[in-house]
């Protein structure tokens, strides 16, 4: 029986780390053919290498998410190896959390370009291939703190909350084509995504939760897996998912 993944094309942002990566793995090892986008080229080398010599098939190119050209490159790559484009992750994110009256406005910017404006352009992408097509799922990370806020966490929470309703209006737009809308809200994962704070203090109360009580990053591989998977007339429109000892 089909498992509904087999030689579907996915392309995946935010594939050189963490929960991308781990998704672009496992897909891959579904039967999967994955087009990989982020901007470390030589980590997704290495996955293209890994994946491909377990008998797999992926393809990756350097794109930075707040470039709608970087996006389109990316998807066009994978509709012009493969054929078409079945599912896009929009997964590229990052969090820098801090207090808002720390002003730091460049991290506040760079949150909503890359973690709105990068979704945007992935939406953008890929949506004409799969509006011809009559097919296609459109997977957007989110977050627990896209329901709720934590300390520090106001404007990334607001680019989760954003997300959301972007893929709620775009669920509601997007019945005539087909096409399939999921959000994946994820708690604390143990990924690279800690690194990127630049207030100590929240760093370092964040890096001791989420050492703690962090799941690791396939959790996230077999839950876009299970969305993926279901059968076309069925659409999993969010999957909130969290450790089990995570408040
Ligand atoms: P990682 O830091 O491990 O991965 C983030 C990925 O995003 C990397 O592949 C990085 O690649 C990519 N990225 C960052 N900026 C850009 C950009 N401008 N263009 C293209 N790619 C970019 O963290 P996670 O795996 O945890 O994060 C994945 C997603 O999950 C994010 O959206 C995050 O907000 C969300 N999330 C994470 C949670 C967690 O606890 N870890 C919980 C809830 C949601 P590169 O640097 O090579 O470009």
């Amino acid at each position: 029986m089909s498992n509904n993944i087999q030689d579907k094309v996915v392309v995946i942002t935010g594939a050189s780390s963490g929960m991308g990566e781990s998704a672009a793995r496992h897909l891959a090892s579904l039967g999967a053919k994955v087009a990989m986008g982020a901007r470390r080229t030589e980590r997704l080398d290495a996955l293209v290498y890994e994946i491909t010599a377990a008998g797999g098939e992926a393809i990756a190119v350097a794109t930075d998410v707040t470039k709608p050209d970087d996006v389109k490159r990316l998807v066009d790559m994978a509709v012009e190896a493969y054929g078409r484009i079945d599912v896009i992750i929009n997964n590229a994110g990052i969090m820098p959390l801090s207090p808002i009256e720390s002003l730091k406005i460049d991290e506040w910017d760079r949150m909503i370009d890359v973690n709105i404006r990068g979704v945007l352009h992935g939406i953008a992408a890929a949506l004409p291939h799969m509006k011809a097509q009559k097919s296609g799922q459109i997977i957007t990370t989110s977050s627990v703190a896209g329901h709720v806020i934590f300390p520090a966490s106001a404007v990334y929470s607001g680019t989760k909350f954003a997300v959301r309703a972007i893929s709620e209006g775009l669920r509601q737009e997007v019945k005539p084509y087909n096409i399939r809308t999921t959000i994946l809200s994820p708690g604390a994962v143990k990924t690279e995504l800690l690194e990127h704070i630049s207030d100590e203090e929240v760093k370092a109360a964040n890096s001791d939760y989420v050492g703690q009580v962090g799941i690791p990053a396939d959790s996230f591989a077999r839950i876009a897996a299970f969305a993926i998977s279901q059968p076309e007339d069925v659409d999993i429109n969010e999957v909130i998912f969290r450790p089990t000892a995570q408040q």
